[in-house]
């Protein structure tokens, strides 16, 4: 079959690999029609998350088709249309029990190496490094999917696959990124980045109350698709102070939630961007965390930060101090997908969350590498980009 594969830093590939085969009676293999590239997918590009090795099938926003089951899975049969969340989990262990997908027990067959580095491991990912478990990921035709009978969800008669893609990763993450603000009716809630998670989370911030939301980002077009679709106010932080902004813009008082959608690849101005680029080069702090020190110093006091972008290890220059002082709620983490995705299908099948407004570009798997580029650069329009690994099945 054809694969998305990683070779290393700013090198993928699109090859011929071995078919996926089932390995466990719980498995499904799921051929692909629609798969996505995702922000977290740059980080993999750009050689930050550690233990990727060469040949890495990439890939973790996927729909598809049933083509197998192992002989354990009987809630799916072959030709079911399925929504695949990007966490493996088992169902079973004390986290999942608790709806807690992604902190899953049993699904990272590697958890000797985030128990090492973060003290605990977390769920397998979809294409996401021997860190999360090693696991092939979904920018291919075809994938095998562990625990299906408990992760993936059948897709609703009448819904296609854009309508639905989202909810492998971006739609949930925007949607739990907002729940952890616990917005109350009129809430003014920032959001730092302007990306596919950014702009969902805008979304789901006025579906769930806000009475204001603001988009922060430098690129006029991505800030525009917050302003268009999302009813945002926005900020350039390229002109100007954000906090300074931000407190004229909420009466003095700062936001009451803010919204890290941004990451360990923060851009930032003068000496403090120097200062983050040459030290993460170096290896001396593995994220630039630029953005993160902004949401702290510009939260209102009892406010809420919620970081949904991807960190990797240690930072510099934490503003402790005002977590502390401020008395700050800080929430994180990979997103319980399998959660959200009833509700979301939900507000989907009512027409009141679309979120296919993100889709810029729709391409064949075949120009995946020209596309990572051209996601990585932000070129203009760049918002979100879909690829199908088969041309002819293609229907939105
Ligand atoms: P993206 O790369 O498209 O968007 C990031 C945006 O942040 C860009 O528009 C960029 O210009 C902006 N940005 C950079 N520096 C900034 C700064 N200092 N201030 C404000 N904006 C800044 O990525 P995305 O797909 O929207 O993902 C965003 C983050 O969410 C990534 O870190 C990704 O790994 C993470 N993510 C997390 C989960 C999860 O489960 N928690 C799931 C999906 C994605
Ligand atoms: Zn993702």
């Amino acid at each position: 079959m054809k694969a998305v594969v990683w070779h290393g830093k700013h090198d993928v590939r699109v090859e011929t690999v071995p078919d996926p085969q089932i390995l466990n009676p719980q498995d499904a293999i799921v051929r692909v029609t629609l798969t996505a590239i995702c922000g977290s997918d740059l980080h993999l590009y750009d050689g930050l998350i550690p233990t990727m090795k060469s040949g890495d099938i990439l890939g973790h926003e996927f729909v598809g088709e049933v083509v197998e089951v192992g002989s354990k899975v009987s809630n799916l049969s072959v030709g079911d249309r399925v929504i695949v969340p990007f966490p493996i989990a088992c169902g079973q262990c004390w986290y999942c029990k608790k709806e807690m997908w992604s902190l899953c027990d049993n699904s990272n067959p590697n958890s000797f190496m985030p128990e090492k580095l973060y003290g605990d491991t977390g769920a397998g990912i979809f294409g996401y490094s021997h860190l999360y478990g090693g696991y092939a990921g979904g920018q291919a035709e075809f994938v095998r999917v562990p625990y299906a009978d408990i992760g993936p969800k059948k897709i609703p008669e009448g819904l296609s696959d854009e309508q639905v893609i989202f909810c492998t990763d971006v739609l949930p993450t925007g949607y739990q990124a907002a729940l952890n603000c616990h917005i109350e009716q009129g809430d003014t809630v920032a959001v730092w980045g302007c990306g596919p998670v950014g702009l969902l989370a805008m979304k789901c911030a006025s579906q769930l109350g806000a009475g204001k939301v603001i988009g922060i980002d430098r690129f006029p077009d991505r800030l525009a698709m917050a302003q268009n679709h999302c009813g945002a106010e926005i900020i350039n932080y390229e002109e100007g102070s954000v906090a300074e902004q931000l407190h004229n813009m909420t009466g003095g008082r700062g936001p009451d939630s803010c919204i890290d959608a941004v990451g360990m690849e923060a851009h930032s101005t003068g000496l403090e961007g120097a200062y983050d680029a040459v030290k993460q080069t170096l290896r001396l702090e593995m994220d630039r965390p630029g953005a993160l020190r902004q949401l702290i110093m510009a939260c209102r006091k009892g406010g809420t930060v919620s970081i949904p972008g991807v960190y990797g290890g240690l930072i510099d220059k934490m503003p402790m101090g005002a977590v502390f002082a401020k008395g700050l709620t800080l929430h994180a983490g990979q997103t319980h997908v399998q959660k959200h995705i009833p509700p979301l299908l939900e507000l989907i099948e009512k027409g009141d969350i679309d979120s296919t407004f993100i889709i810029s570009h729709r391409i064949p798997l075949d120009e995946a590498p020209a596309a990572y580029e051209m996601f990585k650069r932000k070129q203009t329009g760049c918002i979100k980009i879909v690829m199908r690994p088969r041309q002819a099945e293609y229907q939105r």
